[in-house]
């Protein structure tokens, strides 16, 4: 690696301890501190190496310090950084075009994390519900599927189904109607005339890399279409180029009437997310009625550019379906060793591991010390997302030291 050496004074250790007292421990790290990072890889306070095979949720898509972000990023902090929307800015209007050239839709909302995003279409779907579908004033409705994570909001909490997430954050946000993932049936059941959007994730990402089946994308549009009603998609972790294609609909050819990007979107380097919509939809939004103070600021739309660009290529998209096929292969050939099941698309995994010998947890931890990072989640699973850039060698070391873990038994 070729990165400046570690200029901390205290050990791993030692940090973790002096977070403790004064962090909020709404986290459960894994004990590794990271100090630099470049590519697919990662370096800890000590000097040690790890393979991220994590990637920040998605949001390192395109590796740790990608070279072309991190000039886009230096160039632009040498001239300009905030204007606030009080002014224009000269690099905004470039972002807003490139990023609906590449989806394919006409209007962009640029905020900065994934639950504003969300949040913003939650109010910009009931605003076009009242203003252009009709529905009576603050009857408003909007279909989520259970398993869903859409963020960390009161509101977005209110229509989660994980009780880890919501217990003691009550009273809650009414106007969501929850659904079974993957059955159009229960969908069209939920769907009346107060129906604002169905508001989805294309692949349930935290629930464990959940896929629905081929043709439930195609009928949540033809659906929602035929009932007039928005399909908001939450491609914030499946998106950009994680499953292969820019965006996980276009494996059943679907253009969702509301795009929710957030993420890889910002390069790992600055939070930046974007409401992407149809004319139609975002035109409800008048002046005062929707903002944020950093949403859309000259750095973040300089480096969401830049990423716009790097797709723009193919090369990413390409890569991630390429390396799928090396990745779905390896983890084939170890169902019965150690993996109960998995589901794959592109270069994203969920594995769920046979408790016997684990739980996500414990796999993570002993892939750490392995030299490989990842994440659990829902007690069994561990999510295998790494950069796009990653190199078919680099995907193989992770996947021998996961063979090498699940053979060292419980
Ligand atoms: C991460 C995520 C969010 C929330 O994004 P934040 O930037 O953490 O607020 C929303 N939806 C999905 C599908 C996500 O994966």
């Amino acid at each position: 690696m070729t990165v400046a050496p570690s200029r901390s004074l205290r050990s791993s250790a030692e940090l973790i301890r002096a977070e403790e007292p004064v962090l909020a421990h709404n986290y459960h790290p894994l004990p590794v501190v990271v100090a630099r990072a470049e590519g697919a890889w990662v370096e800890d306070v000590e000097g040690r190496r790890f393979l991220d095979m994590l990637a920040g949720y998605s949001a390192l898509n395109f590796g740790h310090r990608h070279p072309a972000l991190i000039e886009a990023a230096h160039r632009q902090l040498d001239q300009l950084t905030l204007t606030s929307r009080a002014f224009h800015n000269d690099r905004l209007a470039q972002f807003a075009e490139s990023l609906a050239e590449l989806t394919g839709l006409d209007m962009v909302l640029p905020m900065n994390t994934g639950a504003e995003a969300v949040e913003s279409a939650v109010k910009v779907a009931r605003k076009w519900a009242y203003e252009v579908k009709g529905v009576a004033p603050d009857r408003a409705t909007i279909v989520v599927a259970a398993d869903n994570f859409h963020g960390r909001t009161t509101t977005i909490v209110s229509f989660s189904t994980d009780e880890t997430a919501r217990a003691g954050f009550g009273p809650f946000t009414p106007g969501f109607r929850v659904v079974p993932y993957n059955d159009l049936a229960a969908l069209e059941a939920a769907i009346d005339e107060t129906t604002a959007a169905v508001l989805i994730e294309p692949i349930q990402g935290e629930a464990g890399v959940v896929i629905p089946d081929d043709g439930y994308l195609r009928g949540v549009r033809e659906l929602t279409r035929r009932t007039g009603c928005l399909f908001v998609a939450d491609e914030i972790q499946s998106g950009l180029g994680r499953t292969g294609r820019t965006l996980a609909v276009e494996h059943e050819g679907v253009v969702p009437d509301v795009l929710l990007l957030g993420k890889a979107l910002g390069g790992g380097i600055v939070p930046v997310s974007a409401v992407v919509a149809r004319r139609e939809v975002l035109q409800v939004l008048r002046p005062g009625e929707h903002g944020s103070t950093f949403g859309g600021n000259p750095l973040s739309a300089a480096v969401g550019s830049a990423v716009v660009e790097l797709l723009e290529t193919g090369e990413f998209q390409r890569r991630a379906a390429e390396l799928g096929v090396v990745l779905r292969g390896g983890l084939d050939a170890l169902v019965g060793k150690g993996v109960k099941s998995f589901r794959a698309r592109g270069l994203w995994a969920g594995v769920d591991i046979d408790p016997a010998i684990g739980t996500g947890r414990e796999i993570s931890e002993r892939l750490m010390r392995e030299g490989v990072l990842v994440k659990d989640t829902h007690g069994s699973t561990i999510r295998l997302a790494p950069p796009l850039t990653i190199t078919g060698e680099e995907l193989r070391t992770a996947l021998g030291a996961l063979e090498t873990v699940l053979g060292q038994g419980a």
